[in-house]
């Protein structure tokens, strides 16, 4: 499908995938099946560069710009949705300390992060609260020179192998949105620990779960950005994640889809291949325009960023349309394989249930309609 990329896109869009293909895709069913960490993805994300996508050159990052991220990040995520997720978690991160952090923080964090040195953690729902995210219990409280943390996270991803997490914690529990403020917490803090580790449906080699805070005490340097400025802040991030969340569905999509073409020329039934069936090759139609429509929001999304325009609500109709997009096209894929769909080990199977979970993390998709709809209504 022509999407009007330029030749140096399209070259950043042909290297991801031959990344995806050799290195990602080999493994990405035993990374699902077996719920266990995609080292060798991650050693192809330290090789690429990709580990410094978005880390700004003068850390030694890549500093892609939005469209190519986009790109990288769909097609790492038709290759192994673990591994690709690795970066959406990291991306959050990323996005927090090299957009408010101190001039010491970034030297400090940023070329290790590219490197691939320093793995990041985004650290905000807790066990009551996800979508009202301001309603966060977890406090920091100012203790001498430095800050005390209390609390515990749930659903953290790269929970136990991040070197750095971004923990979004309220240092004034009455304000509210306002009284929320970010740290950078360093792993081994003393009190810093892991709780549950959760068994889930998608992206089943990100190790998600409990982040307990009990009682860390960290100096005054953790503090990322302004005393309170930590909802908007993570807001801002949050804009661009979704982009790559959008990308990261595509691929997911595009994978079931491309394996559905493939099954529907080679099966047969009733004496012919099941493409002839006007019925299956309508639901080819569907997914094609689905999928197209879903790159094209996300894509004209990333280009209006590039050009320095600011986001607004195109970021959530971008997350929006493509994860319900993936979940129609990986449903419609499934079909079109009949029981062999439904086989574990089979791909459709694996990208059928990792399509869901997209619609859930970095905002449901209820509440891109809520930030959707705000912008019509002006509420
Ligand atoms: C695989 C996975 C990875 C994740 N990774 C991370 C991570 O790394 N870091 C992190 O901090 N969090 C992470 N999360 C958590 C995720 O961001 C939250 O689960 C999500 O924001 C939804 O919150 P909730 O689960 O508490 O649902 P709730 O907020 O309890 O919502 C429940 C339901 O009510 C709906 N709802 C809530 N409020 C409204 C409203 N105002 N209007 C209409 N409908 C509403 C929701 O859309 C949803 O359908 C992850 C989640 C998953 C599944």
């Amino acid at each position: 499908m022509n999407l009007d990329l330029n030749p140096r896109q399209q070259a950043v869009r042909e290297q991801a995938r031959r990344i995806a293909d050799e290195r990602l895709r080999p493994h990405a069913h035993d990374v699902d099946f077996r719920e266990r960490y995609p080292e060798e993805g991650l050693q192809a994300l330290i090789d690429s560069g990709y580990c410094g996508l978005t880390v700004p050159r003068e850390y030694g990052g890549m500093q892609a710009d939005s469209t190519s991220a986009c790109l990288i990040v769909e097609e790492l995520a038709r290759g192994c949705p673990s591994t690709a997720a690795l970066l959406l978690t990291w991306a959050g991160g990323v996005m927090s300390i090299a957009g408010f952090g101190t001039p010491q923080q970034k030297r400090k964090y940023l070329p290790g992060v590219a490197r691939g040195e320093l793995k990041l953690s985004f650290a905000l729902t807790e066990d009551h609260c996800g979508s009202d995210a301001a309603a966060i219990c977890s406090t920091a409280v100012r203790d001498g020179e430095g800050w005390r943390l209390n609390g515990k996270k749930a659903w953290i991803g790269n929970l136990g192998r991040a070197d750095l997490t971004v923990v979004s914690l309220k240092t004034d529990p009455d304000a509210g949105s306002k009284g929320v403020s970010s740290f950078v917490i360093e792993k081994g803090a003393p009190g810093f620990r892991t709780g549950e580790i959760y068994s889930k449906l998608g992206a089943r080699g990100t190790v998600h779960g409990e982040l307990i805070l009990d009682d860390v005490r960290v100096p005054d340097e953790a503090l990322l950005g302004e005393v309170g400025r930590g909802f908007a802040q993570m807001m801002h991030s949050l804009d661009f994640v979704r982009l790559l969340t959008a990308a990261h569905a595509i691929g997911i999509a595009q994978a079931a889809f491309e394996a559905a073409v493939e099954h529907a020329k080679t099966r047969t039934s009733f004496g012919q291949a099941l493409h002839r069936h006007q019925t299956i090759a309508f639901m080819g139609a569907d997914m094609a325009v689905d999928l197209h429509a879903a790159r094209l929001v996300t894509l004209q999304a990333a280009a209006q960023l590039d050009a320095g325009h600011p986001l607004g609500t195109q970021a959530a109709m971008a997350k929006l349309y493509a994860t319900e997009m993936a979940t129609r096209v990986t449903h419609k894929a499934l079909q079109i394989f009949g029981a062999w769909g439904a086989k574990k080990g089979s791909i459709v199977e694996q990208m059928y249930r990792e399509a869901r979970v997209t619609e859930i993390w970095d905002g449901t998709s209820e509440i891109q309609r809520l930030v959707i709809s705000r912008g019509i209504f002006g509420r």
